[in-house]
């Protein structure tokens, strides 16, 4: 019997428009009604999912900044993995020379360099130069939903931050340049202390070691004394393959990649067709069982 589901915000539950449906929210509270803790696992951070809620009558657990938090659905922290200051401060100042754009997910706010916007738009400018059969469309799209994030607080450069005493919870570089992107993969990809993760197709994101979605909702299963076989998860991306493959039932949005769905239990519907409401009901159809 599931007793708690994880969902995932982008590509997941939130659609196209970058909302949560109608029918969405409908099947979270038959959730929650039928006995299932509801918690949302994002690479996000925690503010920016509680302004998405706001408007609605749900307040749920969440797991922010890809693990790195937790919050209780009052708003207090549970739980926080900080990435230690200096091997945070020394990632910003590599992506500073090599001009990626970058975003710091901390306690109050997203840090992110005030000239970040405009390297991002040289950058598309140039890709779709370079390669006229991509979507501009998309690239835009892809720009905006980064930059609809709730909560940012901009810096001339990482300097402004060396005497913060802010946890450095995610750090997301994100580029339209493939041969850049690679190039940050390779760089930290192995190092000790870190774990390297991709939300999207233009990102890749760092947190501590110890941070993942999968290690978060351990500790929460834990906290909530639920075994971590009564537990659900659902995600369209790699940086939910960590709880999509410890949680007793695991559902890939059918929007997913391949390499996604090859790791799930069942396959759901898209975020365009409420997927996650569709998971949710094959889920407490088993409960009445
Ligand atoms: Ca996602």
């Amino acid at each position: 019997m599931i007793k708690m589901i994880a969902i995932d915000l982008d590509g997941t539950l939130l659609n196209e428009e970058n909302q949560v449906s109608k029918e969405n929210l409908e099947a979270i509270k038959y959730a929650q009604t039928h006995g299932i803790e509801v918690v949302i696992a994002t690479g996000r951070a925690h503010f920016d999912v509680q302004e998405i809620f706001k408007h609605t009558n749900i307040k749920p657990w969440i797991i922010a900044a890809n693990g790195a938090t937790i919050y209780q659905p009052n708003g207090e922290r549970f739980h926080a993995q900080s990435i230690n200051k200096q091997v945070a401060l020394d990632i910003l100042s590599w992506l500073e020379e090599e001009a990626f754009y970058y975003e710091v997910f901390s306690d109050h706010a997203i840090v992110t360099p005030q000239n970040g916007r405009e390297l991002l738009t040289i950058e598309m400018d140039r890709a779709a130069s370079a390669n006229p059969e991509l979507s501009v469309n998309e690239l835009k799209r892809a720009l905006e939903k980064q930059y609809s994030q709730f909560g940012f607080s901009f810096i001339e450069s990482y300097t402004d931050l060396l005497d913060t005493d802010m946890g450095f919870y995610n750090i997301l570089a994100f580029s339209f340049d493939e041969a850049k992107l690679s190039k940050g993969w390779a760089k930290f990809e192995g190092t000790q202390d870190l774990t390297i993760v991709k939300s999207a197709k233009h990102n890749f994101e760092l947190e501590h070691k110890n941070a993942s979605k999968g290690i978060a909702l351990n500790i929460l299963a834990n906290k909530l004394k639920v075994n971590i076989d009564e537990t659900a998860a659902v995600g369209d991306s790699f940086n939910d393959l960590s709880m999509l493959k410890i949680a007793g039932k695991s559902a890939a949005m059918g929007n997913a990649q391949q390499e996604i769905k090859d790791c799930c239990h069942e396959v759901t519907l898209s975020n365009k067709e409420n997927g996650v409401a569709h998971f949710i009901y094959s889920l407490t159809k088993e409960v009445k069982k």
